[in-house]
C-alpha cells in the first residue's frame, strides 16, 4: 500500500508555467510593448510595436476571499476577456480586455455586483496586508478589519486621481513586518507594550531555551533555573515588546488585549525614481486597538494624506515631501506630538544597518 501510494505521488513539479494563462494579444507581443496610457484611474492600455492593443480594467479586492468571489471574477473574465484575468502585486485584480467595445460593459457589470474599479495613477491603491486575528497567533491587531475601515474613508482615493503623487499604504498586524510596512509611504504597524508573559513549566517541555535567548534584539532573556530546572527569565527594564521570543518559544505569550496597538509610520519607498528608495519613520507610537472601525488609525491616515496633498509637489511622494518640509514642520502640521519613542536608541542598528526607521537627531 505504502509502495501504491508512493508511486502516485507528484512532487518538485513547482508552479504551472505562465505562458499557459496569457492571452493571446500577450503572447504575440510579449516583450514587444511600445508605450501604455492611463485612460482613467480603473482603466489603461498598453499598444505594441505591432499596434495590437490590450486594455486593462483594474478592481479593488478585498485579497481574503471566498469561492464565489473567484468564481464571479471567472464569469467576467469568461464574459469579456476569452477567460483571462490577473492578480497584481497589490492583490487587485485586472480583466485584460482585447476588444475596446468590452471595456465599458464589462465596468458597467462590476458596479451592478458592486465591486471597485480604481487603483491606477496618482491614488491609494489597495492596502497590501497581513493575517491578523483571522489566522495568525503572534498579531497584536487586525489586518483585515483595519485595512476594510481605512478604505472604506479613502475610497476616494481609489477611484479618482487627486493626489501629487501615488500614495502606498502598507499594515503588517506584528513587528514581524510581513509585507511593505518598512517601506511604505504610509505603514500600520501592530505593536506590544508589555514584556512576554513565562509559562516555566510549559516552557521546559516546549521550547528550545538557547534559540530562545538568541531570538532577542536586546538580550533581555537570561538563562534561569525555576523551580530547580532549566527555565528562563526577561529583564522587562530592556525588553522592547517585540514578540520575537514567544515566535519561537510558545509559552512566552506577549499579547495583552488592553496594551496592544497600532502605530502609524510614514515615508518610505521601494522605487528608484527620483530619489533612492527609503525606509518608512515612526509617526505615532501608539494607537489603542479600537475594532470594528479603528476610528484612532483611520483619522490619523486621513490626516496625513490630507496634509499631504495640500502641501507636497507634484510627483513627490510622502517621504520626498517630509524631507523638504523637515520633520519638525510634519510633526507641527500634523498635530502629532513628538515623543522620546522616536528617537533611535537601537544601539545594535548603527552598526548593522545603513538606515534605522527611527528619526536621528
Ligand atoms: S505580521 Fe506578524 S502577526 Fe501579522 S501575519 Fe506576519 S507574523 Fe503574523
Ligand atoms: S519581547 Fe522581544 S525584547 Fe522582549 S524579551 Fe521577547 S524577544 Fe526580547
Amino acid at each position: 500500500m505504502a509502495e501504491e501510494v508512493k508511486k502516485k505521488r507528484l512532487t518538485d513539479i513547482g508552479p504551472h508555467d505562465y505562458n499557459e494563462y496569457l492571452s493571446p494579444v500577450i503572447k504575440n507581443n510579449y516583450g514587444k510593448w511600445a508605450y501604455h496610457e492611463i485612460l482613467d484611474p480603473g482603466t489603461m492600455v498598453h499598444v505594441a510595436e505591432s499596434g495590437d492593443k490590450l486594455y486593462t480594467v483594474r478592481m479593488g479586492s478585498p485579497r481574503l476571499v471566498s469561492g464565489s468571489f473567484v468564481r464571479d471574477i471567472c464569469d467576467i473574465a469568461d464574459k469579456y476577456c476569452g477567460g483571462h484575468l490577473r492578480f497584481t502585486t497589490r492583490n487587485n485584480v485586472e480583466f485584460l480586455i482585447e476588444d475596446e467595445k468590452n471595456v465599458e460593459p464589462l465596468k458597467k457589470d462590476l458596479e451592478k455586483m458592486g465591486y471597485n474599479v480604481g487603483g491606477i495613477g496618482n491614488i491609494v491603491a489597495n492596502i497590501v496586508h497581513t493575517q491578523g486575528w483571522v489566522h495568525c497567533h503572534t498579531s497584536a491587531s487586525d489586518a483585515s478589519g483595519v485595512v476594510k475601515s481605512v478604505m472604506d474613508e479613502l475610497y476616494e482615493y481609489f477611484v479618482e486621481d487627486k493626489l501629487p503623487s501615488k500614495v502606498r499604504i502598507a499594515f503588517a498586524c506584528c513587528l514581524n513586518m510581513c509585507g511593505s510596512v518598512s517601506s511604505s509611504d504610509i505603514a500600520i504597524v501592530g505593536t506590544h507594550r508589555k514584556p512576554p508573559r513565562i509559562d516555566a513549566e510549559r516552557l521546559r517541555n516546549l521550547c528550545e531555551i538557547p534559540s530562545t535567548i538568541a531570538a532577542c534584539p536586546t538580550n533581555s532573556i537570561r538563562p534561569d533555573t525555576v523551580d530547580g530546572k532549566p527555565g528562563v527569565k526577561v529583564n522587562e527594564e530592556t525588553c522592547v515588546f517585540c514578540g520575537s521570543c514567544y515566535t519561537v518559544c510558545p509559552a512566552m505569550p506577549i499579547a495583552n488585549a488592553e496594551n496592544d496597538g497600532l502605530s502609524i509610520w510614514v515615508g518610505g519607498k521601494v522605487s528608484n525614481a527620483r530619489t533612492k528608495p527609503t525606509f518608512s519613520k515612526l509617526a505615532i507610537p501608539f494607537i489603542p486597538n479600537d475594532p470594528p472601525r479603528w476610528p484612532g488609525v483611520v483619522n490619523a491616515v486621513k490626516t496625513i494624506l490630507n496634509e499631504y496633498k495640500k502641501g507636497a509637489e507634484p510627483g513627490e511622494r510622502v517621504g520626498e515631501w517630509i524631507d523638504r518640509i523637515g520633520w519638525p514642520r510634519f510633526f507641527k502640521i500634523t498635530g502629532f506630538p513628538f515623543t522620546k519613542y522616536h528617537i533611535d536608541d537601537f544601539r545594535l542598528g548603527e552598526t548593522t544597518m545603513n538606515y534605522s526607521s527611527h528619526a536621528r537627531l
